[in-house]
């Protein structure tokens, strides 16, 4: 939706044949729901940009051949206008993976970046320049709702695994899943989970029928229900499976 021709022949091919990965670096330290805000910049010299700055939470950095890094190129901070993107190679001089962040007791691809005079060429501008934050609400929109059908397979996983261990678990004498204390709140999980299948189905139609901005609101409800949901479910499966839900 937003590479020139000239780009789309370069990476393409790399996108299919796995050999070129792209990571998103929009979020900073200081910056994460104020993204407008961000504090890394993009100055040009010449026919380069140069960028300084840090990002983090950069998923997927483990493997990625280029960043999508947005950056400040002209505005105040704040303003939705004035945000460039651009494709910086992972391996160009000044871009340096700092660390991955652990979330809880895991290790993950979630990286703290730093960028110091980072130069690339004219060709790395991705879409418009000063336009960069209508590529990040794309790309937004189409991660969270994957985001939310993420959430709600791992939901009804859950309250699958907790429905099939109260069937095959006797405690007094009969099966654990006869009892409507144990019943109840999986079967609304379930109910919860069928409901929210809906509208991220419905999202994902209007999602191609509309323009991203008409429906992000839809989007926002799936990610909100559906996170919420994840979690609710795990801790509802972790009851019903007794000591065994707390282990690995
Ligand atoms: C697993 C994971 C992967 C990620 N991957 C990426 C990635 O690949 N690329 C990338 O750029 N970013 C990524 N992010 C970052 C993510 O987009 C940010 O975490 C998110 O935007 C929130 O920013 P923050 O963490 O700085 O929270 P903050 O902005 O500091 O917000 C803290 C809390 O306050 C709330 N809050 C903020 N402002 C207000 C307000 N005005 N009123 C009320 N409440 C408010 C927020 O909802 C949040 O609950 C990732 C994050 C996680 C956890």
């Amino acid at each position: 939706d937003f590479g020139t021709e000239q780009q789309k022949a370069d990476w393409m091919p790399g996108f299919l044949d796995g050999t070129r990965r792209l990571a998103f670096g929009l979020t900073e330290p200081n910056h994460g729901s104020d993204a407008t805000y961000l504090e890394t910049t993009a100055e040009r010299d010449g026919d380069e940009w140069v960028l300084n700055g840090m990002k983090r939470w950069n998923s997927g950095l483990h493997h990625a051949t280029h960043d999508i890094i947005f950056a400040r190129t002209s505005g105040e901070p704040g303003s939705p206008m004035g945000i460039s993107a651009f494709l910086v190679p992972t391996d160009a001089p000044g871009f340096k993976i700092e660390f991955f962040w652990w979330t809880f007791n895991m290790p993950t691809d979630h990286a703290e970046v730093s960028l110091t005079d980072v130069r690339v060429g004219a060709d790395a501008l991705f879409g418009e320049v000063d336009r960069g934050l209508e590529l990040a609400q794309h790309f937004v929109h189409e991660n969270r709702i994957r985001q939310a059908a993420s959430s709600l397979g791992a939901a009804q996983f859950c309250i699958d695994e907790a429905v099939a261990y109260a069937n095959g678990r006797t405690t007094w004498g009969k099966a654990l899943s006869v009892n409507q204390g144990i019943q109840f709140p999986l079967v609304e999980l379930h109910t919860e989970a069928a409901m929210l299948r809906q509208l991220v189905r419905y999202t994902a139609w209007m999602l191609d029928k509309k323009h991203h901005m008409e429906v992000t609101h839809l989007v926002a409800m799936c990610n909100y229900r559906a996170n919420r949901l994840a979690c609710d479910a795990a801790d509802q499966a972790m009851q019903t499976c007794g000591g065994v839900g707390y282990s690995r």
